[in-house]
Parts: structure tokens; sequence; C-alpha cells
């Protein structure tokens, strides 16, 4: 059989620990004995990002924006403890949260469903989608301790010089204030990526807020999404018959609880950090969950949504055998394949990259799985396999596939 062809280069961001071992096995496994693989390389490892002054992270941002597509393997995001196991020049940032801001992106979040694993929520038999706004509110404010007798007020010197001025509180006791914003054009950018999503999906889209309580703040978001969908979405909207609905914080996770899932749902950052850490534990685990980062001009980086799996990957330093799941990291290649399939016309790379899904579920729903799923798959006959005979086992029904 010829291999597969690319017509544009994907963008391959390579990582650390135990997920850049998955890496090169997904690749060696199940990608370049069917692909003729077009990928412009780009070494995030930390050895590399510190060799290079981190000038690699920024390079692999900018060839994303310039192809289109992107695939990333999770990185370790430096703390105390790296500094001297990489005898590191510098704490370099979070390479997502550089790539993030140089793609003015949102991060859309899935569980992959598969037999034997029963969310907690029994009802959810569809996933349920988190789109978390990246920018602004409590993840950039301002905070101070305020003493008995102080009074607290916002105020605003504008371009003029004028100044706008509301009191927060008259301190009689001892307490605490805490300043956030948010910009208008992050918003609209958030919205834009969510609509933009909920049409390729095809699914509706859920936003909610608390807007009655904070008339102006979350209000502003409200308003934002409604213009845009209004002005730009809502024809596209109804020509899949898909929804866009707004509605209150409470009653969104009230109905959420409810649904069988099989929609978006747009939270602001804060609601984002905790909602999907909720979703992702109810669906189950962290591996089944796939992560992509999507601009408001269209451009895609596919990611898993756990790290690096420091744990397994010191067990197979030393030469111990491993059972780590890649699957989050196997559903980020195929997402970005397919994605490159679809910009390109090439509906070969499509295919493949469907096929080799359907492979890695049927993989699992006949039974063979690594150790995480292993603990809390429900199936009757189920057997622990490896890090690498998982991949083997899943080629073995891709190629039936093909
Ligand atoms: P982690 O790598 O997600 O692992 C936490 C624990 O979750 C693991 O020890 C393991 O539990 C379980 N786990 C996660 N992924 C798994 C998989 N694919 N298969 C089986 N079990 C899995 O998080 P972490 O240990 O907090 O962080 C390690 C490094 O990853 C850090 O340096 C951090 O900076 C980085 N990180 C990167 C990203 C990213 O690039 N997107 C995201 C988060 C963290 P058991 O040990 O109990 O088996
Ligand atoms: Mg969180």
């Amino acid at each position: 059989m010829a291999k597969i062809q690319m017509k544009t280069p994907l963008v391959e961001m390579d990582g650390d620990e135990m997920t850049r071992v998955i890496w090169q096995m997904i690749k060696d496994i199940l990608l370049t004995p069917y692909i003729d693989l077009n990928t412009e390389y780009y070494d995030l490892g930390l050895v590399h990002r510190n060799e290079t002054d981190d000038q690699v992270t920024i390079d692999s941002a900018n060839a994303t924006k310039k192809y289109g597509v992107a695939v990333k393997c999770a990185t370790i995001t430096p703390n105390a403890a790296r500094m001297p196991e990489y005898n590191l020049k510098e704490m370099w940032k979070s390479p997502n949260g550089t790539i993030r801001a140089m793609l003015d992106g949102t991060v859309f979040r899935s569980p992959i469903l598969v037999k034997g694993i029963t969310p907690y929520i029994p009802t959810w038999t569809a996933p349920i989608t988190i789109a978390r706004h990246a920018y602004g509110d409590v993840y950039k404010n301002t905070e101070m301790r305020v003493e008995k007798g102080s009074k607290a007020e916002l105020c605003v010197t504008k371009a003029d010089g004028s100044e706008e001025r509301a009191l927060i509180h008259d301190f009689k006791s001892d307490g605490i204030i805490q300043g956030l914003h948010n910009l208008d054009e992050s918003i609209g950018s958030f919205a834009r990526a969510c609509f933009n999503y909920a049409l390729d999906l095809k699914q509706d889209l859920w936003f909610s807020t608390k807007d009655t309580i904070s008339k102006k703040y979350d209000h502003r978001f409200k308003d934002i999404f409604a213009e845009i969908y209004e002005n730009e979405y809502k024809e596209k909207f109804e020509a899949q018959g898909i929804e866009y609905f707004y509605t209150l914080i409470d009653d969104a996770v009230a109905r959420v609880i409810r649904s069988n899932g099989g929609y978006i749902w747009a939270c602001k950052n804060y609601d984002g950090d905790v909602m999907s850490d909720m979703i992702a534990t109810a669906f189950g685990s962290l591996a089944m969950m796939t992560s992509v980062l999507v601009s408001p001009d269209g451009i895609y980086e596919y990611e898993a949504a756990h790290g690096t799996v420091q744990r397994h990957y010191y067990k197979h330093l030393k030469g111990e055998e491993t059972s780590t799941n890649s699957v989050a990291t196997l559903f980020a290649w195929t997402g970005a394949l397919r994605k490159r399939g679809e910009l390109d016309n090439t509906p070969d790379l499509v295919d493949f990259a469907n096929k080799l899904e359907k492979a890695t579920i049927k993989t699992i729903e006949d039974g063979v799985m690594t150790g995480d799923l292993y603990l809390i798959s429900k199936l009757e006959n189920k057997t622990k396999v490896n890090t690498e005979d998982f991949l083997h086992a899943v080629n073995e029904r891709l190629a039936e596939m093909l």
C-alpha cells in the first residue's frame, strides 16, 4: 500500500519525560508505517528550550501561525526542583502559556468516551466540551488587605486626566479587596473561537456567567457574545441546525448535570478552570481528555490535557515496565492530522485519522488497556498491557481497518 501523502507540513512540538517516550513510539508504530509524515519539527523538550533560551517555543508558535495546525507533546513547566535537575539558566515560562498568548487562543477540552468506563453521571452519554476563556479576571488580579477605618474606592484615570470613582467599601473592621479586569477584544476573540468551534463540531454552544449579580462586568461578556452571534454567526448556526444558548451559571450547572452531553460549554476563566476538572474527573480520567487551542483566526494546536507523567518516566529510566496511557497524546496526533487533511483537502489523511481513533477505542473496548483504565473499567474480560504493547494492539486493529 502506498503511503498517504501530506501537502502542507504539520508543526510538530516534541516534549518531555514519559510523553516524549510515547511520542516517538506513536510515530514509529502507528504513523510512519502508513503516512509520509511531513512535519516541521521543534524540540520543546526542556533541554533544548534551555539551550535556545526558550527561542524554540517562540519559533514553534510562529510556525503554527504560518501553517495553521500544530501537534504538541506535554512539556515540563519548570519549578524550583527542575533548576538543578536540568541545570537551567532560568526558570523558563510555561510553553503552553507562551503559545496561548501568541495565538490568542481558547482551549477546548473534551472527554474520549469508551464502553466499560461509565461517567460518574451515568446519563452523560455524549462528551461535554469545556471552552475556557484564558485571559484576565482573577488570574490577573491585584489584591490588598485593608485595615479597619480605611475607605476603598475604584478609581480610573482616563486618557484626558479626568477621574471616575466608585466606593467599594467603608471598612469598619479589617478586610480584603481585589481588582480584576478584562478586555472587550479578548472577550470577542473568545466568543469567535467558541462560535467557530461549535460550527466545526456541529454542536450547540452554551455560555454562562453571573450577569444578574455582576451587572457590568459579567454583563459585558453576555452582550459581546450576543452581538457577535447576531452579526456574524446566527445564519450559519441556523443553517447547521445548531443553537447558541446563554444562561446564568447556576442554571447552567443544573442543566449540565441533567443533560446527556453533546454540546460545548463556554466558561469564564475561573469557571472554566474549576468546571474542566469536574468534567474530566466525572468522565473518568485526564488521560482520556483531548485538548485543542483554537485562535480566533482559525489556527489549531492539539495536545493532551495531562502532563509529562513524571513518576512513570522515572520508572522507565530505571528500566522498569510502565503502563502509561497514550490515548490523549494519540488523539492529539489524530486531531491535528484530520484538521490538516480537511484544510488541504486530502481525504485519505482524514480517513486515516478517523480509523486510528476507532482502532484505539476498539482496543480498549476489546478489553486491552493500560493500568489506569484497568482500575476503573467495568468490562469483564480485561487485560492490562504495558505502554508499548498497547500501541501494538491498536496497530493490529488499525491494519485490519485499512
Ligand atoms: P501529570 O503528568 O498529568 O501526572 C499526574 C498523575 O496523573 C500521574 O502521576 C499519573 O498517576 C496520572 N496520569 C497522568 N497522565 C497519565 C497517563 N497518560 N497515563 C497514566 N497515568 C497518568 O501531572 P504532574 O505529575 O503534576 O506533572 C508532571 C509534569 O508535567 C510537570 O513538570 C508539569 O509542569 C507538566 N505538565 C505539563 C502539562 C502540559 O504540557 N500540557 C500539563 C500539566 C503538567 P500515577 O502516578 O498515580 O499513575
Ligand atoms: Mg484547574
